[in-house]
């Protein structure tokens, strides 16, 4: 099936008249074609936005806010469908597809309910006939770039609050998983929301992301992807005076203390590594045990892993699928054969045996120890399932490891002391914090961002994405 631009309410083939054939993971089955679009398309649709600003920023909340629970509905009547395309395209498991899609839903359902919040403050002036206040004003047509790994809920947590304060957007999904955003596309068509609030130009970053990075008619950009991208975007984007928010890599370490419940915490291990096939900008990366319970952490953390199934992602009871495409697998596995060079193999680090997985991008979890501080496994992004074991003699050690990375996007410890896991939430320099619970996870009504390298502009989801949604307007209204 061939795919379309959904520009100004219209479906449109893209001028070039070009298209890129997608592929599932599993197996390469053909999952239909998409535009490749050009800097035109991308023009096109930012006029469109442009346009329709003006009447969309009239709305009140509670008009904007019925197209997005018209939306909400649409796509919960096709969660099924929507949820499986997810899994076919990006290769996560069946629970998590369907999961993931619920939360796109429930994004809908959160910031539809926003509009009903108060927007701004009233303040004593110092001259009794002034009525003074603050309210919000939306920014204006802004540009979302987004990545592969979470297809659904990250274009909609950036849509979502993006409309709902009165903006129009022009999206550029990644061209790795772009089915997700056509679902999202279809339920906003089918509530007919007005033409040109929200429009879709499939493409490749490099094209269609650069003409929203420097076309005037783009106010804002919210980026999530790698640092190597995010951090260009921003210095072009910054230098054409675009407010800009990136969310990027994480290194994300979980420390299991000796108190801790042994086989709760590698459970808190497996799952956030290898779940989603540690595609998760939160996946954990680094687990470092305290000296006292290592061995007894170490062995069952193996034994756990080699109990997983990685197969097909449409099986129920397949915990791992394939990387997301072949290139993504041989970087994991180029990343693999450095950690070979620099520490020790416990588990893993092949392509599975499995003659049924030949055609899929599959590759073990794999779980490696004695890795020094510098190694490269210890300090960049892998983006894939494996785990860097590390021993620490106690607390204050494991914390000096723990924050010993450019990142700062999420971290969890395993312990029953109350003290340490207080000075574990002062301590440890990240945005999200998890005690007894795995980096990995992000519930729409709360603050998701990090610190250091991880991101920049203020945090996404919850309340605080009015921040970036918004600018503030202080009003002097005399008597
Ligand atoms: P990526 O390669 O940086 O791509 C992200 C998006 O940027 C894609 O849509 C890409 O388009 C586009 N892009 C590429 N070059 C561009 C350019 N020159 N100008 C404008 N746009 C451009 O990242 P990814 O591989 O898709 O995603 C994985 C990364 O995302 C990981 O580093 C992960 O940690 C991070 N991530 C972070 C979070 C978070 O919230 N912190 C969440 C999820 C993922 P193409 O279609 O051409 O690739």
């Amino acid at each position: 099936m061939r795919y379309l631009n959904y520009i100004d309410g219209q479906w449109k083939e893209p001028v070039s008249g070009e298209y890129k054939v997608n592929f599932s993971p599993h197996n390469q089955e053909n999952l239909g074609e998409f535009p490749l679009s050009t800097a035109e398309d991308a023009q096109e649709a930012i006029a469109a936005a442009k346009k329709a600003f003006s009447s969309w920023k009239r709305l009140s909340f509670q008009q904007r806010a019925a197209y997005l629970q018209k939306a909400a509905e649409i796509l919960k009547a096709n969660l099924q469908e929507v949820g499986r395309d997810l899994t076919l395209e990006e290769g996560k498991t069946l629970a998590e597809g369907i999961g993931e899609t619920q939360r796109a839903i429930s994004i809908l359902e959160y910031y539809a309910a926003e509009a009903r919040q108060p927007l701004g403050q009233v303040i004593p002036s110092v001259n009794a006939e002034t009525f003074l206040y603050t309210t919000r004003v939306p920014v204006g047509p802004i540009g979302l770039i987004t990545p592969w790994n979470f297809p659904i809920a990250i274009p909609m947590w950036k849509i979502a609050p993006a409309l709902i304060y009165g903006n129009t957007v022009v999206i550029k999904p990644s061209d790795i998983t772009p089915k997700c955003v056509y679902h999202i596309m279809n339920a906003f068509d089918k509530a007919e929301l007005p033409a040109g609030v929200l429009n879709c130009v499939f493409g490749r970053g490099s094209v269609v992301g650069a003409e929203l990075v420097e076309n005037p008619g783009i106010k804002a950009i919210s980026f999530t992807g790698s640092n190597q991208v995010g951090l260009q975007i921003q210095n072009q984007a910054t230098a054409r005076g675009k407010k800009v928010q990136l969310e990027m890599g994480g290194k994300n370490p979980l420390i299991v203390l000796s108190d801790a419940d042994v086989n709760k915490a590698v459970e808190i291990a497996v799952s956030g590594a290898f779940r989603s096939t540690g595609q998760k900008c939160t996946a954990t990366s680094r687990v470092i045990v305290e000296e006292g319970i290592y061995e007894l952490f170490r062995d069952r953390l193996v034994e756990r892993t080699k109990e997983l199934k990685v197969g097909n992602p449409l099986d129920h009871d397949t915990y791992m699928g394939p990387a997301v495409s072949k290139e993504q697998r041989d970087g994991v596995l180029a990343m693999i054969e450095a950690g070979k060079a620099e520490a020790t193999l416990l588990y893993g680090g092949e392509i599975p045996a499995d003659e049924d997985l030949a055609k899929g991008f599959y590759v073990q979890p794999t779980i490696f120890e004695n890795v020094s501080r510098d190694a490269r496994i210890a300090r960049e992004e892998i983006f894939g399932p494996v785990i860097a074991l590390f021993k620490a003699k106690d607390y204050e050690e494991a914390i000096e490891i723990a924050n010993d990375t450019e990142f700062g996007l999420s971290a969890a410890i395993c312990t029953n002391n109350l003290t340490l896991a207080e000075r574990f939430i002062a301590d440890i320099e990240a945005g999200i914090v998890h005690v007894n619970s795995e980096t990995a996870g992000a519930e729409p009504q709360v603050p998701f961002g990090g610190c250091k390298n991880s991101s920049t502009g203020s945090r996404e989801q919850g309340k605080t994405a009015i921040e970036f949604y918004t600018q503030v307007k202080t009003v002097y209204k005399d008597r």
